[in-house]
């Protein structure tokens, strides 16, 4: 099969699908590759480095798009890449389908076979092409955190770790699936005093076993959420409840209650948020302040580092998209988990809940 992979167009993406390490895999098992030029400019991969795996360089997307015959990426297609997308072609990436019915209409009206990363599913019931970007986010959520409680920055200006003979920032994590785990691993590393909240109790559990009695787990109840975020200095937001919005666990009211230069960060605000106050920022201008808390609300956290989020994907979504080249639909026929990931096919809707979400019949 040839394979290709184009440079992201989407603002400000920086990502790829394809790292020079998932070429040679792809080539070692026979296929082709083509790679766009400077595909690979955002993490530092060069034409060279795409060479040297065994990928050809072809000088635009419309090379990818029209002599692949899966097209592997990152972000949803842009309008102008549905347009080049067509019948018995495979396109393999994050497509977030359900809110979006314009990109929806057009894969329709291209014929495309589109395998959502985000729809991939695996035994334990897990979403394994979307964990490593929660992960990413998890660990990242604590850095912004970090940089926003200083005093320039409109924070309390205080050190999450202390120092010795003055206590550490308080940090809440609500939420401890992929994101909160990363996130309190993080705190905790920092010397931060973490608690984190859940509604699930055996999660609890996991993760007092995880980490040993060096951060605290509380059931997540509006008690329990209160007194944790009026005493936090730190705040993370990383509640999903699958196919839903996020509840709006911290109100406003809520706010007053809390330190004056505490901050919040909504890793869930791409599911519109867990905090009452919360609305969504970009890397340019990631904060905003509200009655003294100032809120962090960035919508695509992974972007900011490109290098860790491109192999981290790279290493989630091989070994599908190995077996897309190498078996083409005979693969997401024969594997239930790829065919969750099934989301249009030669003009349908394939996947039930995004069917149900825009109203067509899957
Ligand atoms: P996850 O399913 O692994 O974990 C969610 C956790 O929330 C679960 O453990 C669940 O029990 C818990 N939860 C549900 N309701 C709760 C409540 N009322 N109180 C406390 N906990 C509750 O999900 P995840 O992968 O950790 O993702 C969390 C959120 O982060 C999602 O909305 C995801 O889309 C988002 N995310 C955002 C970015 C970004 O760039 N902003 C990146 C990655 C993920």
């Amino acid at each position: 099969m040839r394979v290709g992979c184009p440079k992201e167009i989407k603002n400000h993406e920086y990502r790829v699908g394809l790292t020079p390490g998932a070429v040679r895999e792809y080539v070692a098992h026979g296929h082709d590759v083509i790679v766009e030029t400077k595909a690979g400019a955002g993490i530092g991969a060069d034409d060279a480095a795409y060479q040297a795996a065994g990928a050809k360089i072809v000088a635009s997307a419309r090379d990818v798009f029209e002599k692949s015959d899966m097209v592997v990426k990152v972000k949803e297609p842009q309008p102008a890449e549905w347009a080049q997308l067509r019948e018995g072609q495979i396109l393999y990436t994050y497509l977030h389908l359900a809110p979006d019915p314009e990109q929806t209409k057009g894969l329709i009206a291209s014929g495309v076979t589109g395998v959502a990363y985000e729809t991939v599913t695996d035994e334990r019931g897990g979403l394994p092409l979307l964990a490593p970007m929660s992960e990413v986010a998890g660990r990242l959520a604590i850095q912004a955190g970090a940089t926003a409680l200083q005093k320039a920055n409109g924070g309390r200006g205080i050190l999450l770790g202390g120092v010795p003979g003055v206590a550490p920032a308080k940090v809440t994590v609500i939420g401890g699936g992929v994101v909160g785990l990363h996130a309190a691993r993080m705190a905790a590393g920092l010397g931060a005093d973490v608690t984190i909240l859940d509604r699930s109790l055996p999660r609890l559990r996991q993760l007092d076993d995880i980490f040993a009695g060096r951060v605290h787990t509380r059931y997540s109840t509006i008690d329990a959420l209160e007194e944790e975020t009026f005493s936090a200095d730190l705040v993370i937001g990383a509640v999903l409840i699958p196919g839903a919005a996020a509840p709006k666990l911290v109100t406003r009211e809520m706010l007053s209650g809390m330190k004056q230069g505490s901050v919040m960060v909504d890793v869930a605000i791409d599911q519109g948020g867990c905090f009452e106050t919360s609305h969504a920022t970009t890397h340019s201008d990631p904060t905003y302040e509200v009655d003294g808390i100032v809120h962090y609300c960035v919508a695509n956290m992974p972007g900011a580092v490109p290098i860790t989020s491109t192999h981290a994907l790279n290493n989630a979504t091989l070994q599908h998209g190995l077996a897309l080249a190498d078996r083409g639909l005979r693969a997401i026929a024969e594997d239930r988990h790829l065919r969750n990931g099934l989301n249009v096919h030669k003009g349908r809707v394939t996947n039930t809940a995004v069917a149900e979400a825009l109203g067509y019949e899957a």
